[in-house]
């Protein structure tokens, strides 16, 4: 990897970028904040189950290709496993590690009766027909279907994955255990058991968030110029809840470049124009790209794409008096500490995405309990948790004076271990 400051050795340069790093890191610090012993962190820095599995699918030209998925399982005192699969060229075992940390956070955050889980394959779906997709999607249910179900670990969509995917895998499942079983997968489409406010809860999420925060910057929504790098599920939902609650959405981007207008994005148009996997800059040619784009200037910039955006390099750039993480491990911790130092109110991805897992949470439980709730009822009750979630951490933060990061962590690691400890474990 060419790396731009001399001074960084390859080595230095991948480990600050290393996500599973990262995230052990600030794990020990809120640990030895809260004032637990060592082993408190020595089962928690490393999920307790991780399986890796090689899928072989058949392919639309008659050749065989084999997959490979990974499962982690973070913790489960509190109880099953909970999280995403990521269908994307660079799914590695350290980020499905990582991944499945940060879903244990966020159920300690909200407060909801999970340890963490993700999983993930390697494959590029946009280059997969619909039928390979399919049986890709059965053969990594079929591979870890020992270890996952509604009382084990449960998954739900992430990166590239959708309700026709969460609807297969349901389907595999329910098959292998004979009767159907809908509170095995959240995310699913509704005439299978999925909830309603399940597509948009991570924007909606989000968008109580950046309320909550705008509030402590004393800035308005309404007239607000907003960023917000990724047009997938996250940052298109995202995109159309700030553009009708009036703010300006000057800026959007995709995986292969963004577009800026200073008046504002036309943005029922971009959503009519983007495809399933979240693409729309290609329909353009005055394009910028998507470290222009993070630089804009801006009331509040959302990244909700991918890991490791916003770095020591841009930090110092950034534009936005506000951050919300809408993706997963965006911001590096140095650059969490630069934007700290910026006086930018960063909210952090544990806390600000955690309206998917809360909604699939609220999905499981509608299956378990075979009544369905209105999509009103569902949108009452996020906000419920959100705003709790929001102002726990932010009353940390202040109180602890630590940044929000550290103090999501803090929130976010107590239930597990208070419940490991309980169980007698550590
Ligand atoms: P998605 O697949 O629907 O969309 C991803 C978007 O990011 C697409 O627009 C894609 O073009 C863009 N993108 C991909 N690589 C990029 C790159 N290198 N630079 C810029 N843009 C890039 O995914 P999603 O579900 O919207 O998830 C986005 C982020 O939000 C992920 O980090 C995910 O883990 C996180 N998240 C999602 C959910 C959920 O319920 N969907 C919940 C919590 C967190």
């Amino acid at each position: 990897m060419v790396t731009d400051n001399p001074s960084d050795s390859p080595n230095e340069e991948n480990e600050k970028l290393d996500v599973l790093k990262s995230t052990q890191t600030v794990v020990k610090i809120a640990l030895e904040q809260l004032g637990y012993p060592d082993e408190v962190y020595d089962l928690l820095k490393e999920p307790i189950r991780m399986m890796t599995v090689r899928i072989p699918v058949r392919m639309d030209d008659d050749s065989i290709k084999i997959f490979t998925g990974y499962r982690a399982q973070h913790n489960d005192a509190v109880g099953p496993t909970k999280g995403g699969v990521r269908f994307h060229p660079h799914v590695s075992e350290k980020e499905v590690k990582a991944l499945s940390i940060w879903m244990s956070l966020k159920a300690g955050i909200v407060d909801l009766p999970y340890g963490g889980g993700k999983g993930g394959i390697v494959c590029d779906p946009r280059e997969m027909s619909f039928r390979e997709l399919e049986g890709l999607s059965r053969g990594y249910v079929r591979a870890i279907s020992q270890i996952v179900g509604p009382t084990k670990d449960i998954p739900a969509p992430d990166v590239f994955t959708n309700p026709q995917i969460m609807a297969w895998m349901m389907d595999e499942y329910s098959r292998i255990d004979e009767f159907n079983n809908p509170g095995f997968i959240t995310g699913k489409p509704i005439v299978l058991g999925g909830s309603h406010g399940r597509e948009s809860a991570t924007a909606k999420g989000v968008t109580i968030c950046i309320d909550e925060a705008v509030k402590k910057k004393n800035i308005k929504v309404k007239g607000s110029r907003v960023v917000i790098q990724g047009f997938g599920n996250a940052g298109s939902y995202l995109a159309k809840f700030m553009h009708d609650a009036g703010a300006k959405v000057v800026g959007i981007s995709d995986a292969y470049g963004g577009l800026y207008d200073p008046n504002g994005l036309d943005i029922d148009y971009l959503l009519d124009r983007r495809d399933s996997f979240g693409t729309v800059t290609k329909l353009f040619s005055d394009t910028i790209t998507n470290d222009e784009l993070l630089e804009l200037e801006c009331d509040i910039l959302v990244p909700a794409a991918v890991e490791n955006q916003i770095t020591e390099k841009n930090a110092h750039k950034i534009n936005a008096s506000i951050i919300v993480e809408a993706a997963n491990g965006p911001t590096t911790l140095e650059a969490t500490r630069i934007l700290s130092e910026r006086g930018i109110l960063l909210v952090p991805d544990v806390l600000a995405s955690a309206g998917g897992v809360t909604v699939s949470y609220f999905e499981w439980v509608q299956n378990n309990q075979g009544y369905y709730w209105s999509e009103e009822e569902i949108e009452e009750k996020l906000y419920k948790v959100m705003t709790k979630g929001f102002n726990a951490v932010y009353s940390t933060a202040e109180t602890r004076k630590v940044d929000m990061r550290l103090a999501a962590y803090m929130v976010g690691v107590r239930k597990m271990a208070e419940a490991a400890r309980f169980r007698g474990w550590i």
